[in-house]
């Protein structure tokens, strides 16, 4: 699967997007995949809670909020 990315500013593919972060995924992996696949559930079953912590725990508090508690509900 192959997705623009609005950062690089061209097509890319998913292993890209789920290991650019040090072999993690791109903190708004969520955002650009959601439409495409259960992106949430992927995460959740791939990757370790620390992981996931490690990737998305600098987001501003709210939007961190929401994507854990997405996380927690899968
Ligand atoms: S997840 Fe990251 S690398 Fe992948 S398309 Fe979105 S912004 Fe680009």
């Amino acid at each position: 699967m192959e997705i623009y990315c609005s950062q690089l500013g061209m097509l890319i593919g998913f292993s890209y997007c789920m290991s650019m972060n040090d072999g993690l995924p791109c903190r708004n992996s969520i955002d650009c995949w959601k439409e495409r696949l259960d992106i949430v559930a992927f995460l959740k079953a791939k990757y370790s809670d620390a992981e996931l912590k490690k990737v998305f725990g600098s987001l501003p508090k709210t939007r961190l909020d929401r994507i854990m508690e997405m996380i927690r509900e899968v």
